[in-house]
């Protein structure tokens, strides 16, 4: 392919109480509310993005909060695991400070050479801190009482769970310049080497036949991003994807980048964002994530908006 991915823009999941999904990301984990705007397909639920200080591509989680939400199923054509990561030598730290917020974690036994913490969010989604050297280009947020020094860095990788390891293995390396790197068991480690040691440059395959097929609601990722360097490569890279008969979406405007979407062939449903113009687009950095900002479509619903979101308290 002609298209150099640089690795994961960001990944999106659904949670059902808003106000505890904010607590957890900016408490427990530290990072920092990059926007607050509206699910723009769906105007009367919230869409939070959290990140480094910055707002990186490669750093940002996001959240659609559907209050009462049921909770969705984990299983095959789904991404499974979001890890984020968190400075070598920080692990033990990660412990304590999450034992002393409820949070129960586990230790799996060393994976792939890497030390890991598992816990999982107020909504069941399953997360992990990994050690990693692979952060440079990151700027680490010390405003949620985590320490600079221990702070999450940014997205590590996904964990896709797949009854067919083959077909999503060929669209990784055909489509989005992944490649096998170490397997250890069922799982196969890919990753891109266009991105050299920025964040977001691991996918992990989990090669599981008997799984249930998994079910996006509450608890569970939607989707995962995968970076575009501008505009014109999204669209020569949407091209590529149309041309061999992938079933890709128009382009649409996320303000603060340009997605397209489509699925992989066991069912993970991906996007390709790109990394501008990015979120100070349309609110200075010190003030990104402390208001309610909507796309100028949907500023004249604006009064009828806010009355239908919960409100939700995010500081002092
Ligand atoms: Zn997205």
């Amino acid at each position: 392919m002609t298209i150099q991915p640089a690795g994961i823009h960001h990944v999106t999941a659904v949670a059902s109480d808003p106000q505890a999904n904010a607590d957890f990301y900016l408490s427990a984990l530290g990072m920092r509310m990059v926007k607050r705007t509206v699910n723009f397909d769906s105007p009367d639920t919230y869409h939070f993005y959290y990140g480094d200080s910055a707002g990186h591509p490669g750093t940002i989680m996001t959240f659609f909060p559907w209050p009462g939400a049921p909770k969705g199923r984990h299983g095959a054509g789904q991404a499974t695991t979001t890890a984020f990561s968190v400075p070598e030598g920080s692990i033990g730290w990660w412990e304590t400070h999450l034992a002393k917020r409820g949070v129960e974690t586990t230790r799996p036994a060393e994976r792939m050479e890497e030390d890991v913490l598992a816990l999982r969010d107020p909504d069941g989604l399953f997360i992990e801190l990994v050690a990693s050297p692979d952060h440079h280009d990151t700027d680490p947020w010390d405003g949620g009482g985590v320490p600079a020094e221990h702070a999450v860095r940014g997205i590590r990788s996904v964990t896709l769970t797949e009854h067919d390891l083959d077909r999503t293995a060929r669209m990784l390396g055909d489509h989005l310049n992944f490649r096998l790197h170490a397997e250890e068991g069922n799982r196969y480690r890919f990753r891109t080497a266009a991105a050299g040691t920025a964040v977001g440059t691991v996918v992990d395959v989990v090669a599981d036949p008997r799984a249930p097929r998994g079910l996006v609601a509450a608890g569970t990722v939607h989707h995962v991003a995968y970076r575009a360097p501008d505009a014109d490569a999204q669209v020569a890279w949407r091209t590529e994807l149309a041309n061999l008969g992938i079933g890709v979406t128009e382009v649409r405007d996320r303000q603060y980048f340009q997605s397209i979407y489509f699925r992989e062939p066991g069912g993970v449903l991906l996007e390709i964002a790109t990394d501008g113009p990015g979120f100070d687009y349309d609110e200075p950095l010190l003030e990104l994530g402390r208001a309610l900002r909507l796309p100028p479509w949907l500023e004249p619903q604006r009064s009828d908006i806010e009355r239908a979101l919960p409100s939700i308290k995010t500081e002092g």
